[in-house]
């Protein structure tokens, strides 16, 4: 990030003699000179405007030291320890910085509109980093000689550029230019390029467009055609597309933008965020299709030089920007597969020589109890560590879980977590997956001795993990997973109160966990309590039809095959296909292929399909999504639930009786944003009762939540509240997402803990 030249600099400003360098406990700098000038250093240090951006002085600590005899100069130092040294060289990258914006559109600037000007404050890092030592050679620069003034900059100790290695211009560096969908090259000339594919967009076509970590899928979010053909030919009918908007007055049309969000969306790591869509009368109005079944917009503003002239020219306000892949395959990021796969997708592609290494999808932030909190960790946060107090004698890797993967390494005190992978069943994202964990092997020179992953025999990455031949590997239930890796983003050791709301995870019991309270460390766990168990017919579709939880939870409540003739009429709503029903109806009735399961995502797609709010999951939680969307918040209502107790000792949630009262009003006509709320509230308040349970039997006061069901904002929101009124303090995660994406930090604490017991 530039922290090491801007030191060196300043050193030699102040005319300081002396080195600097990193190490595991930050930057060690040593000067010698005047004691004016060295005090001069000490205060431009903590306060000078220009040092960069992404630089923050935590903590400074100084000590005198004796003088060095013929010192001349002073010099950058490298470190010793490798993984120090990666980590502290690998860095994320940054949205264009303010400096190199005012170059870009100085007509007397010799990088004047260049689609790639960066400098050591902002750019391309991570995504484009082969190996170490990080080096113009060791980059997809390599290919790039730099011109004579660029290579100037970047020798000059007095240069914003110094040793910037994406270092570029029009005469020497990348370039982009224009195909149609065949590959034929429409366009060379730069800005032509920019105005071209502007005027497809305006006009309504889709344009790919290459960016930092891959390909973009970019149509008007005004044109509801376009929409609409984008989410036909991309064979994504549902789910919520991403914006990109030039400004965040433009933001603020449509979304409601409070100075958080303002900070979040302005942030040189420049995530989408997920916003409050603006209802008020006299706010503009992006074209439903963008974003339906969802009370949220994702924006994010412009973060490459190419983006910023895309929204500079006339007629573009709000582009859908979404990753161009098609269904759950990996992100595109070669010219050559963008033609060959979105050669029917996409009108236009802007094209780019600067070869993408890692591909990065963006990240993704919300808000909950006023705070920022991951959703998708990826571009901008990829590769930075999270540090833990105590490092590890041995390399680990973790497998992570299956969807929405990430994995992680850990080395001395650093867990490197990977960027979002994706969804492992598909077998793209598989093969990614594989190499990527090479790859990042390789980088950080980790050389794993212990793996850790999901006690799911089912789950490609415990399969991936265990055939790797560690000399111990480690098999960890999902969901003390989830809780661990709460406990390892607060540097926590437990034991807490882990309250676990999530889609589903191999019990130890063979039954699929999914509402839990564990009391958990990372040493071990007991299981407190958890949802009453109902059955669950038909395996992985379990997840897609709400048909499969609707039934197994009503035939919980009747017992027998009563609930058909009960509950016929709701049934034949969410399943008009009777057959279908009927062989559902079976396997309940012979327990086969039916599970019994905890699983709170199942409650959750259950109660949407009562409320008619959609039978189907056209991509995950898309129903509970809905459901949520629906609430009213001005509902303080509740139903009724019960907890009982288990002949073995573990509590049971049962929330049979709220399903009744749901099917009982929404029969009654009671308006579905009232049931909607009282449902969530439920939930909270019984999750809550849980948790007092706990603090009574163990004395614990700290509560970790964790899992999928807790990126429902209403939800998690009600429940951290209702928790912090009961004096509990509450662990929720905002670096690492709750989802499972957050599985294989969990695992990894977990195995470094069992290496230094
Ligand atoms: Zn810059
Ligand atoms: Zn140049
Ligand atoms: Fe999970």
């Amino acid at each position: 990030m530039g922290c090491r030249p801007f030191i060196h600099r300043l050193a030699r400003q102040c005319d300081l003699t002396g080195f600097v360098y990193n190490d595991f406990s930050g930057v060690t700098i040593e000067i010698q000179g005047a004691a004016s000038s060295i005090s001069g250093f000490i205060d431009r240090l903590r306060s000078d405007n220009n040092k960069p951006p992404l630089l923050e002085v935590a903590e400074c600590n100084i000590a005198d030291i004796a003088p060095v005899d013929s010192e001349d100069g002073f010099v950058i130092r490298t470190s010793d320890t490798d993984v120090v040294n990666a980590t502290t060289q690998v860095t994320a990258d940054t949205a264009t910085c303010s400096d190199c914006l005012r170059e870009m559109f100085d007509p007397d600037d010799f990088r004047y509109r260049y689609p790639f000007i960066n400098c050591t404050n902002c750019g391309p890092r991570y995504s484009l980093i082969k190996s170490i030592p990080y080096d113009r050679p060791a980059t997809t620069m390599a290919d790039f000689t730099m011109c004579p003034k660029c290579s100037g900059q970047y020798s000059d100790i007095t240069d914003r550029r110094y040793h910037a290695q994406p270092v570029a211009c029009r005469a020497c560096g990348p370039k982009i230019w224009l195909t149609d969908n065949r590959g034929e090259t429409i366009e060379t000339d730069s800005d032509t390029v920019i105005s071209k594919t502007v005027q497809v967009l305006r006009q309504g076509g889709i344009a790919a467009i290459r960016g930092i970590g891959g390909f973009h899928l970019a149509v008007d979010a005004f044109n509801d055609e376009a929409v609409r053909l984008l989410r036909s030919r991309k064979r994504r009918d549902h789910k919520p597309f991403a914006m990109m908007a030039g400004s965040i007055e433009i933001i603020k049309k449509y979304a409601v933008v409070d100075d958080l969000a303002e900070k979040l969306l302005t942030d040189p790591r420049s995530p989408v965020v997920l916003l409050e869509h603006r209802r008020d009368e006299g706010a503009a109005q992006i074209v439903p299709s963008v974003a339906s079944g969802v009370n949220t917009l994702g924006f994010m503003l412009c973060y490459a030089p190419l983006h910023h002239l895309l929204f500079a020219e006339d007629g573009i306000e709000v582009l859908v920007m979404t990753s161009a892949n098609l269904s759950d395959e990996p992100l595109i990021c070669d010219n050559e597969v963008a033609l060959e796969k979105l050669g029917d997708v996409a009108d236009i592609f802007l094209m780019h020589d600067r070869e993408i290494y890692r591909q990065l999808d963006d990240s993704v932030i919300h808000v909950i109890d006023g705070e920022p909190a991951s959703l998708r960790r990826a571009r901008g946060f990829v590769p930075g560590p999270i540090l833990s107090a105590r490092p590890t004698p041995l390399d680990i890797f973790a497998a992570g879980a299956d969807l929405k993967n990430t994995f992680c390494l850990v080395k001395g005190n650093q867990y490197i977590l990977s960027e979002h992978i994706g969804d492992l069943k598909d077998a793209l994202v598989f093969s990614h997956y594989k190499r990527s964990v090479e790859h990042l092997k390789k980088l950080f020179t980790v050389n794993p001795e212990v793996v850790a992953c999901d006690l799911h025999p089912g789950y490609l990455s415990t399969q991936y993990a265990e055939s790797l031949n560690a000399d111990r590997i480690i098999h960890i239930q999902h969901h003390w997973a989830h809780i661990a890796s709460a406990l390892t983003e607060f540097d926590c050791h437990g034991p807490v109160i882990g309250l676990v709301a999530d889609g589903t995870g191999l019990g130890t019991d063979d039954c699929i966990w999914g509402c839990e309270c564990l009391i958990a460390s990372l040493t071990e766990f007991e299981r407190f309590a958890h949802l009453a168990y109902f059955p669950l017919p038909g395996g992985d579709k379990a997840s897609k039809e709400p048909i499969r939880p609707v039934m197994g939870l009503l035939r919980s409540i009747t017992g027998d095959d009563s609930y058909l003739q009960k509950y016929g009429s709701l049934l034949n709503a969410i399943e008009p296909d009777t057959a279908k029903m009927q062989t559902i109806a079976t396997q309940l009735e012979k327990n086969i292929n039916t599970v019994n399961t905890s699983s709170m995502g199942r409650l959750f797609d259950a109660a949407a399909a009562i409320l008619a709010l959609g039978r189907y999951n056209h991509f995950e939680a898309q129903l509970p999504m809905a459901l949520e969307a629906t609430a009213d918040g001005q509902v303080d209502d509740s139903y009724e639930f019960s907890v009982t107790c288990a002949p073995a000792g573990t509590l049971q949630l049962d929330l049979r009786n709220l399903i009744e009262q749901l099917i009982e009003d929404s029969g009654k006509g009671i308006a579905p944003g009232r049931i909607s709320a009282m449902f969530h509230n439920t939930v909270a308040e019984a999750m809550a009762e849980i948790a007092r349970r706990a603090r009574q039997k163990h004395g614990l006061m700290t509560v970790a939540l964790s899992g999928g069901v807790f990126c429902n904002r209403y939800l998690t929101n009600r429940l951290i509240t209702l928790l912090k009124n009961d004096g509990f303090s509450v662990l929720f995660k905002r670096d690492v997402p709750t989802n499972d994406g957050g599985i294989a930090l969990g695992q990894a604490a977990i195995a470094v803990k069992a290496l230094s017991i």
